[in-house]
């Protein structure tokens, strides 16, 4: 009776044009586990047209349980012969940031707003956006880090839906979600303009004051 009545009503739901929905996903103890099986559903996503271009999924890697995220662009060539986000100039700049704040790349987790290479390092393109955007969110919910440091004009871009200048809003916290998120220059950008690495400091040392690193 209960299950019919529940049909009956889902299929209204469904005739008056409702398509989904939402439900509380379940809570878990094992976040390792979660992001292993978002990565096993990411399988070989075909999603979108970089995956004809790539050659291996950079999914992201590092501590399930951070309090920190760092959320760059997508990955670059050596990421995506690598798999791995953050691993070329501009990721070994990064790494030395994270050491900086006296902390390891085991510590915090880093990701991408895409997964896949745009070919020649080209911005990401709306459609991939779209298509690749779910599996970061899904992240950052299993993560539930305490402060998302977003690397650069793109991810900022999109995590805070803005089209405002990285150099006016960098170093300013926002609000995601309930999670501090702050703005910085993209490591890349660092390389071409290393005057520009006092003021990242400056962020970092904002986002280990809130997060009460020493
Ligand atoms: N630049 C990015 O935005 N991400 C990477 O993983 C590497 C370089
Ligand atoms: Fe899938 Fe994202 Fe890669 Fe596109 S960029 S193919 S959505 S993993």
């Amino acid at each position: 009776m209960l299950v019919e009545n529940l049909i009956k009503n889902l299929e209204l739901l469904k005739n008056a044009g409702v398509e989904f929905i939402p439900c509380s996903y379940e809570e878990s103890n094992n976040d390792t586990e979660n992001l292993e099986s978002l990565r096993k559903n990411l399988g070989n996503c075909k999603k979108c047209k970089l995956s004809t271009t790539r050659t291996n999924i950079v999914f992201g890697e590092g501590n399930p349980k951070a309090d920190l995220m760092f959320i760059g662009e997508g990955p670059g060539k050596n990421e995506d012969l690598q798999g791995r986000p953050f691993v070329g100039a501009a990721g070994q700049l990064l790494t030395k940031i994270i050491n900086a704040m006296h902390l390891t790349r085991e510590d915090v987790y880093i990701a991408n707003i895409v997964k896949c290479r745009p070919p020649n390092n080209r911005d990401p393109e709306h459609d991939e956006i779209k298509a690749c955007i779910p599996y970061l969110l899904k992240q950052i919910e299993i993560i539930k880090p305490k402060v998302i440091c977003t690397l650069g004009r793109i991810s900022t871009k999109v995590l805070l839906n803005t089209e405002d200048k990285i150099t006016r809003i960098r170093g300013k916290i926002f609000d995601y979600n309930g999670i501090d998120l702050i703005p910085t220059y993209h490591p890349a950008h660092l390389l071409h303009h290393p005057d520009n690495k006092r003021l990242v400091w400056e962020d970092m040392q904002l986002i280990m004051k809130i997060l009460k690193l020493k």
